[in-house]
């Protein structure tokens, strides 16, 4: 007999086959009882009915708990009202293993806090089942994007020797006789790339000794970063643009069924397609004044003015040129007005705030010393960094993507925390 699973039970229906994987719940209605399963595919309707089954079989009926694991056989069979539109007639169950103490576990409400201490067993559930699904495919995406659009990928380090915004977020970790930082972010590496492969793109965990415990920051998080040689800010945009409507499409195609469980409002998917609106951050400050805020021209955007901002909007907002003394040293300035850099932020609708940072990079070298100096930074560490400048400079671009924060925006999870499935906080190092 042939195992399968449940996820291609659809070519299967009439057959017997076999099943391995675990008890979700049992359910008895009068003289006959229900186990639903779970195989990491989905999730399964056997019916156990006395005579189909085999005695030992459908004497386990008391026998079983949730979270036993379990090989289970019969013949599928086409049941609409059932979870996942099949149902198994069982004919055999087996026994793996019994699980002997309660599942921690149970369909109750349970706090957000005791579930992530038991997040090895909470990824179990339906719910953590989908958004790590639809995490695999938007990774996925981001990966056919860049690999058929022309891109090398160029892993950058994790380990650096030079803090590429300031040390307050860095994490600092003994390096033999001298010190290294956890990658915050591996641009600095891309731009090295781009002007070795035109372009190129990392993807990769990075690090951030952020203390704010919000539902948007993460210690550890995953960024893709594009960088393009001969792409200025305006090309930039639109590939950024494109990388988010490429990947929502693919998820819309492939994660229909856990967007379903995720009780996701796919509509206000459908409707992310670009070109997605450009404004400036002069032109956002003027939106945010105008809907009475008392926002202070020359700051950040904190999350209520950028969810302030999203709400005017029903695709990603994309504000580009910034003030150029809240931006990082290598920022291209703007020729047209000194005080602004070239950079974009692209904030995703419906209040997910920020998932991609990006801009245009300074080329010419002796304003980017002046502007290492500038900002207090070390010249010795910049060395390798200036010398991309000092042979065959040209205008270059790119951005980083948050995966976490993208895949809480496509699930419509309000806490980041749920979309990887270990996560770091400043409180949660376990498990
Ligand atoms: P924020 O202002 O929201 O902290 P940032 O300006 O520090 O973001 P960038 O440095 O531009 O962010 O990083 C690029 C992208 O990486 C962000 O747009 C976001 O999607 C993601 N990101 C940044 N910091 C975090 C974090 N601590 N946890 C999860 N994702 C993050
Ligand atoms: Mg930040």
């Amino acid at each position: 007999m042939e195992t399968v699973n449940i996820k291609d039970l659809d070519q299967y229906v009439g057959q017997d086959v076999e099943l391995k994987g675990w008890v979700y719940s049992i359910r008895t209605i009068g003289k006959i009882w229900f186990v639903i399963f779970r195989d990491g595919t989905g999730l399964l309707q056997g019916v156990v009915v006395k005579g189909e089954a085999t005695d030992e079989t459908f004497s386990l009926e008391q026998k079983l708990h949730q979270e036993d694991s379990i090989i289970i056989n019969g013949i599928v069979r086409k049941e609409p009202r059932s979870v996942g539109g099949y149902e198994l007639g069982v004919k055999e169950i087996k026994v793996v293993n019994h699980v002997t103490e309660e599942y921690p576990i149970t369909p109750k409400e349970h706090g957000a806090d005791f579930l992530m201490s038991n997040r090895h067993l909470w990824l179990r559930s339906k719910r953590q089942n989908a958004i790590m699904r639809v995490r695999h495919q938007v990774v996925k995406a981001i990966r056919d994007y860049f690999d058929s659009n022309g891109f090398t990928l160029i892993d950058s380090p994790i380990f650096t020797g030079n803090a590429v915004e300031g040390t307050t977020t860095l994490f600092e970790v003994e390096y033999f006789e001298r010190s290294a930082y956890l990658t915050q972010s591996g641009q600095l590496y891309q731009e090295a790339g781009a002007t070795a492969f035109g372009k190129t793109y990392c993807f990769g965990p990075t690090f951030r000794a952020e203390k704010s415990k919000t539902r948007r920051h993460l210690t550890e998080f995953w960024m893709v970063e594009p960088e393009m040689a001969y792409v200025d800010l305006d090309e930039n945009m639109t590939w950024a643009e494109n990388l988010v409507g490429f990947i929502i499409k693919r998820v819309l195609e492939y994660c229909i069924t856990e967007l379903a469980v995720l009780e996701r409002d796919t509509a206000q998917l459908e409707s992310i397609v670009p070109p997605f609106p450009r404004i400036t951050y002069d032109e956002a400050v003027k939106l945010l004044t105008d809907n009475g805020s008392d926002f202070e021209y020359g700051n950040d955007f904190g999350a209520p003015d950028e969810t302030l901002l999203s709400e005017q909007y029903d695709k990603p907002l994309m504000i580009h040129r910034w003030p150029a003394n809240i931006k990082a040293f290598y920022m291209k300035r703007d020729e047209q007005n000194n005080k602004l850099a070239l950079g974009v932020d692209m904030i995703a609708p419906e209040g997910y705030g920020e998932i991609i940072g990006g801009g245009q990079r300074e080329d010419d070298i002796d304003i980017l010393i002046d502007r290492i100096r500038h900002h207090d930074l070390p010249l010795e560490p910049f060395k390798w960094y200036l010398d991309l400048r000092k042979y065959g400079s040209v205008p270059h671009s790119g951005f980083g993507l948050g995966l976490e924060r993208t895949v809480a925006w496509i699930c419509g999870t309000k806490h980041i925390r749920e979309t990887i499935p270990f996560p770091r906080t400043m409180s949660r190092l376990e498990p």
